[in-house]
């Protein structure tokens, strides 16, 4: 067999784009053929990281498969996460990656393809590398995909200039020239809502719909202009949004643009264990897709838990890690009710707990 320093290679070498995830050594190829884990977190973002760092210390063996995307990657600081309020977001994983790693938990750098149900009832999760890892549960939480407006230079910006939520942007971008570029019908509500943060705000219509006579009278009292024709491009100054430009020509100056991306689940590799996204609506509009899931995280799917965005598309991170926790612990009951059941068999047989088969990863060994 290839020993398993072989395949060992450091998430710097898997990730250029995210150079700070350089904190841990990560293990892959055949050698986890033969592993059987309690618990695979796939995804290791706020989410998969609290709900691993939970099942750890509930001394489950648990390995967290995360392809080094987090959503919030483009952002300078995570806002609302109290305690660390600020902090680079890479710099809040590689601490939760640390903290998962002190009791055990171990960390994968790949991308999952698929899931499915294996013939003893585990799950079989086959990764990009083309190694494959069983689990007698599942945590999912890879987050979602903002899909953004095709507007040429907008997603050279996004994160940046370009923002999404003004919870977490808007104290940094407060009293500054903010345009709402509108490409649905909560447009509206958006630019009222902005305009806590600044009084300079303007909504382009662009491929929005027309305000009604009652929307056009908000906008006008609380003093957000409104800008007819389509966003043909973004201007920028050394490298930073200047202006919006319009289809005629025009030019309107501003310092951030609030938009709306639609949130796509990343949840194609659940397809085999017939898990398809469902849309979630805000104001009775559909704003993306979920995975749908009771307020724990169990799915439609016995065994399979969802937690974070792509449970919920409006989770912010603090949200994504209380969901995280809760699912974990979820899943450590259903475990101590299938090692109960497994027990009380055995017993019922005269097997002894050690001799009992299928009784689990158990306690890691600590
Ligand atoms: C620009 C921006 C700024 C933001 N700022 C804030 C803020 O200041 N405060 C705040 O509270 N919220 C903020 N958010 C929201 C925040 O990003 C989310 O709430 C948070 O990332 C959700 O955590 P998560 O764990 O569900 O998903 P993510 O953080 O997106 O983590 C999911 C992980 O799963 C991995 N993954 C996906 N698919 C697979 C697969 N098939 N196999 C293996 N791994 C996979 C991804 O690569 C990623 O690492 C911001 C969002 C954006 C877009």
């Amino acid at each position: 067999m290839t020993t398993q320093t072989q395949h060992t290679q450091t998430h710097s070498q898997r990730h250029t784009e995210y150079p700070q995830y350089t904190d841990r050594t990560v293990t892959t190829g055949p050698t986890e053929r033969e592993r059987r884990h309690d618990v695979v977190v796939i995804g290791g973002g706020t989410a998969g990281l609290s709900g691993a760092l939970t099942l750890a210390r509930a001394r489950r063996s648990v390995l967290v498969i995360d392809a080094g995307q987090p959503r919030n990657a483009p952002a300078d600081g995570v806002h609302m996460y109290l305690g660390r309020e600020g902090a680079p977001p890479g710099d809040l994983l590689a601490a939760g990656r640390a903290e998962v790693a002190g009791y055990g938990g171990e960390m994968l750098s790949a991308t999952v393809v698929t899931a499915e149900r294996g013939p003893a009832g585990d799950f079989r999760v086959v990764l990009d590398t083309g190694a494959t890892v069983s689990a007698r549960r599942l945590l999912v939480t890879t987050g979602l995909v903002d899909e953004l407006p095709a507007v040429p230079g907008l997603a050279g910006l996004w994160g940046k200039d370009v923002l999404h939520c003004p919870y977490c942007h808007g104290w940094e971008v407060r009293d500054q020239a903010i345009g709402i570029l509108a490409t649905g019908p909560l447009a509206v509500h958006q630019a009222l809502l902005w305009r806590q943060w600044s009084e300079h705000i303007t909504l382009f219509l662009h491929t929005g719909p027309e305000p009604g006579e009652a929307e056009y009278e908000e906008l006008a009292a609380r003093g957000v202009a409104v800008v007819e024709g389509e966003v043909t491009a973004l201007e920028t100054a050394g490298g930073r949004l200047s202006g919006v430009r319009l289809a005629d020509g025009r030019v309107v100056g501003c310092r951030a643009l609030a938009t709306a991306p639609r949130f796509t689940a990343r949840a194609g590799f659940l397809a085999a264990l017939g898990l398809e996204p469902v849309g979630q609506e805000m104001g009775g509009h559909v704003i993306g897709s979920r995975i749908a899931a009771d307020p724990v995280g169990a799915t439609a799917v016995p065994g399979v838990w969802v937690a974070g965005n792509v449970a919920n598309l409006t989770e912010q991170v603090i949200g994504a890690a209380g969901a995280g926790v809760r699912a974990a612990a979820a899943i450590n009951s259903d475990l101590i009710a299938e090692d109960t059941r497994r027990a009380v068999g055995a017993r019922r047989h005269g097997l002894t707990p050690a001799s009992a088969p299928g009784t689990g990863g158990g306690p890691q060994a600590r």
